[in-house]
């Protein structure tokens, strides 16, 4: 409820956040436990009329996920032993990932592959999990991964690999900035000293300065190793900008996030500078192979890919200039634990096609792949086991190798769904396929 419904009503949140613990007493009290354990747990949070996110401090994570199922279900009128129904181990879960637990959503996990990527950290043929509610996404993908794959493959680089956080510094006059800019230059090893003493794995590569007016922004880059890094390089920039603010006095931190950074959202800087890490994966076709596996030719998936992914996208004001390469970006983000929001940069895409006699070659440039194989979603038991299907769980064997083979992972996932989705409009099957897969209509 929003706080101005609350005064409108003359309660204050208090009354009314003890109204709803009353209200989740009452109806946990008439809860059937599962079993005895359960009941004496539940009886105990009960006598302690704790409210529903502090069940854990009281009773195991399971029993109160169940609990508070219980309650939204009466209080909802529903019936969530769907939500309830998964045997994962809820102590995973809290304190980490997720808050007021009630369940899991279970989303459908399937196969595209295999696809010979010939990477510089992803090297052989690789079967990708992807989960989604979408029917042909899949389907369509798996296409495009079989020209690929009879192609020779996808062959992918890293250029640049660097997560970021920009944190926001006020003065009382410009006359200032220009001290405080030199001073971050010169103080750069003391600065960088101050962020990685609070990691054993990030590492500042880089800080960029933007001004405007009497305000800096301090854009730090790190190596996150195999993490994706977020929360890692908040913490590091933390500890820098205390540093700052102890040493030069004359800096007041508005924001550790000043939205130059930029997390979650659509915006330039990434796309020009990167965030997480910068991968560009590319195919070559034979027309032998796009006429007859994808039932197009060269000449119209490159016709096509100007008039729809790039002339089209500038003329609709757009700077993601692709077909749908965050379908393919959230399945497997889904599927693998990644900070799904992030899919908002992650999927910023440069689908490029170019003619070079009768073959046709397609990249794809993506700026900002934020992915993780340790930390955030990364660990959990499906997400784990679906990293684990592209050998990619955990720490890599050197430093970041594993955060950075599933990017590249990723960009030829991309890759394979462009070129599909660029054919599939070409022989114009799209609408039919979607029918067939996503409606089960043959
Ligand atoms: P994290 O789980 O918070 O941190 C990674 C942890 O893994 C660190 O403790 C790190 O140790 C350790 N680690 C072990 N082996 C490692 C290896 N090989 N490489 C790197 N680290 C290794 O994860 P994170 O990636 O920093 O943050 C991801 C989470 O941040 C996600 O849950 C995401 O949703 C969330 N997030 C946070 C913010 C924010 O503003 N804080 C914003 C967006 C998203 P050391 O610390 O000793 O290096």
């Amino acid at each position: 409820m929003a706080a101005g419904n609350m005064k409108n009503h003359g309660k204050s949140s208090s009354d009314l956040s003890s109204k709803a613990n009353r209200a989740f007493a009452r109806i946990l009290a008439s809860a059937k436990p599962h079993n005895e354990k359960m009941g004496e747990l539940l009886s105990t949070a009960l006598k302690n009329n704790i409210p529903m996110h502090k069940l854990e401090s009281y009773i195991d994570p399971e029993s109160a996920a169940a609990a508070r199922r219980h309650f939204i279900e009466r209080t909802a009128g529903t019936d969530l032993s769907a939500i309830g129904s998964s045997n994962l181990d809820y102590s995973l879960i809290s304190g980490k990932n997720a808050e007021n637990v009630i369940g899991y959503t279970q989303m459908p996990l399937g196969i595209a592959g295999p696809i010979l990527i010939k990477g510089e950290y992803a090297k052989g043929e690789f079967y990708v999990p992807m989960a989604t509610t979408e029917g042909a996404l899949i389907a369509s993908v798996n296409r495009g991964m079989k020209a690929i794959t009879s192609s020779g493959g996808v062959k992918t680089i890293v250029i640049k690999n660097a997560m970021t956080r920009a944190p926001v510094f006020e003065f009382d006059s410009i006359a200032e900035v220009s001290d405080f800019l030199a001073w971050v230059r010169e103080n750069h090893e003391a600065v960088k000293a101050a962020a990685e003493a609070t990691t054993s794995h990030g590492k500042l590569i880089d800080v960029m300065p933007f001004v405007m007016g009497a305000n800096v922004w301090l854009r730090f880059s790190f190596d996150t190793g195999d993490a994706m890094g977020m929360n890692m390089v908040t913490i590091a920039s933390e500890a820098a900008c205390e540093y700052i603010e102890s040493n030069f006095k004359k800096a007041r931190l508005v924001s550790i996030s000043g939205n130059m950074c930029s997390d979650k959202k659509n915006s330039s800087i990434n796309l020009l500078f990167g965030r997480g890490k910068s991968v560009i994966a590319e195919a070559i076709l034979e027309e032998e192979t796009t006429r007859e596996m994808l039932k197009a030719t060269p000449e119209g998936i490159h016709n096509l890919n100007l008039k729809k992914n790039l002339l089209g996208s500038v003329r609709a004001g757009s700077n993601n200039l692709n077909g749908h390469a965050a379908n393919m970006v959230a399945a497997v983000f889904a599927a693998t634990g990644q900070d799904i929001a992030q899919v908002v940069e992650s999927s910023s895409c440069f689908t490029i096609t170019e003619l070079k006699g009768r073959k046709l070659h397609i990249s794809v440039t993506m700026p900002s792949i934020e992915v993780g194989t340790v930390g955030g979603g990364s660990g959990l038991p499906t997400q784990k086991e679906a990293l684990s299907i592209l050998g990619a769980s955990g720490s890599g064997k050197t430093k970041g190798s594993n955060s950075l083979k599933l990017a590249e992972i990723i960009a030829s996932t991309v890759l394979a769904g462009e070129l599909n989705l660029l054919a599939a409009q070409f022989s114009r099957e799209l609408g039919k396929a979607h029918s067939r897969l996503g409606r089960n209509k043959s």
